[in-house]
């Protein structure tokens, strides 16, 4: 049977389909109430911003396309943008959260280069302070941290609120 072209509604059943698999889809198809049990900071509209559930540092976040994809080369430009926009909002708010010294910033494609979820795409977001490490294993590997997610989050979320009423958003 053919389906009409219902892009919208591909990418919906894509990411119904996908649940079970991805934690990335379960986690921005929460309610707002839920976000905070699922680490979502922020929405945009075609992506979001999670905490690292296994973090790196403290306020490791992730910048995440709706759309369910492992492919960065297949990603409309807009949702590029978007995503670009959300990565400056993230630098803004943990410089105000956390006032690191330094960002790591970057994609593992494929479990060769050490994507945990290749299925769906996302951008690593490590603050860094002088001293915390010299060597890197930066975007793939977990170790002990001393501050607790969901205090992170409440400290992030706080930093988010307010540039967001600064910029009239
Ligand atoms: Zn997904």
């Amino acid at each position: 049977m053919r389906i009409l072209w219902a892009p919208w509604r591909s990418r919906y059943v894509e990411r119904i389909d996908s649940f079970r698999d991805c934690f990335l889809c379960e986690a921005i198809s929460q309610p707002e109430n839920l976000w905070r049990r699922f680490l979502v900071l922020y929405r945009s509209e075609r992506s979001f911003i999670i905490l690292n559930k296994y973090p790196y540092n403290s306020g490791h976040l992730m910048i995440v396309p709706l759309e369910h994809t492992g492919s960065y080369e297949d990603l409309e430009e807009e949702t590029v943008l978007d995503m670009d926009r959300l990565l400056r909002l993230s630098l803004k708010t943990l410089r105000r959260a956390f006032n690191p010294h330094g960002f790591n910033i970057g994609y593992n494609f494929g479990r060769s280069a050490g994507a945990g979820l290749e299925s769906h795409l996302h951008m690593h977001v490590v603050p860094r302070w002088n001293g915390d490490t010299n060597f890197m294993p930066v975007l793939a590997e977990t170790k002990v941290i001393p501050q607790d997610l969901f205090t992170t989050y409440d400290r992030l979320r706080k930093a988010l609120e307010e540039i967001l009423e600064g910029e009239g958003a």
